[in-house]
């Protein structure tokens, strides 16, 4: 535990004299790295995981969970031949290791996979769809690094790899090595990204290019930062610019978001990461996503965008949180969240959840009584209050609706199309 904490602080003497410490009492203790790989593992450092594996296993070679782990951190640094064979030899050592055992049968689900190179990606579709992605992949794929190379200015390390799984369960494996992550659409590794395709859910569900462009990001920011970036901020700028990407693309402010807002949920930067890993209510992941993503607008409009990429360029440096927003914006974490908390309620002030639904459906009772006049009047109203609101039981098809009544099929389509922005 030490070790681990003194590692990941980039405290190499601290760190090696607790290895030390460790390995005089028990020179066979191969343990203490699988413990130190988990952890780095949980952290997103793949490369640091697979060094300490192989540092296991040359103290002790039987040492078959790091052997599983070896292999499965190889595959996730796109290292596909290394890490099937060390997968292999961990599940002659050990049959039940559930990781091992589902990872390999991930590998053999791969002979159904297509593979193909584009430009500057290596990319895997399975064969039930290839046919119809493959141009759309192609392009999109592209577009998201010519858009976000020249940006950034950087330019990630390759081959990247990318992969979309029809199969919800085998994206998991492939990410975790153990199903059981529902909501997820999409991971990055750095140098490999993958994410459910297009049929892994039901129509609508999700837009499969806005995931595509939000884990693209990803690679870009823990590549600039040799991931040394924390998940919020990663998060935040992956949202950020699928809204820039794509009219219509990106989270909006939902209605558990707004309540959120309302009622001061967010939290502050310095805690932000926190309400990724140890969630404390229901939703506290996602409107996480929102609030990060809301740091992000917030500095591009108040401080410019190149602020953010100087921010990157701190991290990379291994610099604190803290650090980072004082020498980028020139303000203490404390300064920041007055600031940006401000913003925040003053973009909420006229709205709330209950009298914004109450309006909703007064405009759609209105509608159903022939009251079209008033429901119009009454939907627009909502409309201004809270545009970006989309989802279930909104005001923007109902108002559609309205004017078709009134045979304004123009008035129709131009609500229709700001509904979809
Ligand atoms: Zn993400």
């Amino acid at each position: 535990m030490q070790a681990s904490i003194n590692f990941l602080r980039h405290n190499t003497a601290e760190f090696e004299k607790y290895v030390k410490r460790v390995l005089e009492i028990n020179p066979q203790y191969s343990n203490l790295y699988d413990i130190l790989a988990n952890n780095c593992e949980r952290l997103r450092l793949y490369k640091e995981a697979v060094a300490f594996a192989r540092e296991a296993l040359l103290l002790k070679p039987r040492d078959w969970t790091a052997m599983s782990i070896l292999g499965v951190n190889l595959l996730r640094i796109g290292e596909e031949e290394e890490g099937k064979a060390a997968l292999d030899k961990a599940y002659e050592g050990d049959q039940f290791n559930v990781m091992t055992v589902n990872t390999l049968k991930l590998l053999d689900s791969f002979g159904h996979f297509v593979r193909f190179d584009t430009t500057h990606f290596k990319v895997k579709l399975h064969e039930k769809e290839v046919a119809v992605l493959r141009p759309y992949v192609r392009e999109l794929l592209e577009k998201a690094y010519d858009t976000l190379t020249e940006k950034y200015d950087f330019k990630p390390e390759g081959p990247i790899t990318f992969e979309m799984y029809p199969d919800h369960a085998d994206f998991e494996v492939r990410t975790l090595g153990l199903p059981g992550i529902g909501g997820i659409l999409g991971v990055c590794f750095g140098k490999l990204f993958v994410m459910d395709s297009p049929t892994a859910r039901k129509p609508d569900s999700f837009n499969w290019g806005s995931t595509l462009w939000h884990e693209f990001m990803h690679v870009i920011s823990l590549q600039m930062t040799d991931h040394k970036i924390p998940r919020w901020f990663s998060e935040g700028l992956s949202v950020y610019e699928e809204r820039k990407g794509f009219t219509g693309w990106g989270d909006k402010m939902k209605l558990d978001y707004l309540a959120a807002m309302k009622s001061k949920k967010f939290l502050p930067t310095a805690e932000l990461n926190n309400g990724f890993t140890r969630p404390k209510y229901e939703n506290q992941i996602l409107v996480s996503y929102y609030q990060s993503s809301l740091v992000c607008d917030y500095i591009d409009q108040k401080f410019g965008f190149p602020a953010l990429k100087k921010m990157l360029l701190l991290y990379k440096q291994g610099r604190s949180t803290a650090d980072v927003f004082k020498e980028s914006l020139g303000l203490s974490l404390e300064q920041f969240d007055e600031e940006f908390f401000k913003w925040v309620d003053d973009k909420v002030k006229n709205l709330d959840v209950k009298p914004f639904t109450e309006l909703i459906s007064s405009g759609q009772e209105a509608l159903a009584k022939g009251d079209t006049d008033k429901a119009i009047e009454i939907l627009e109203q909502a409309i201004y209050l809270y545009p970006e609101y989309t989802d279930e039981h909104n005001a923007y098809e109902s108002l559609a609706d309205a004017y078709l009544k009134k045979a304004d099929k123009k008035a129709a389509i131009d609500i229709l199309k700001k509904f979809a922005m």
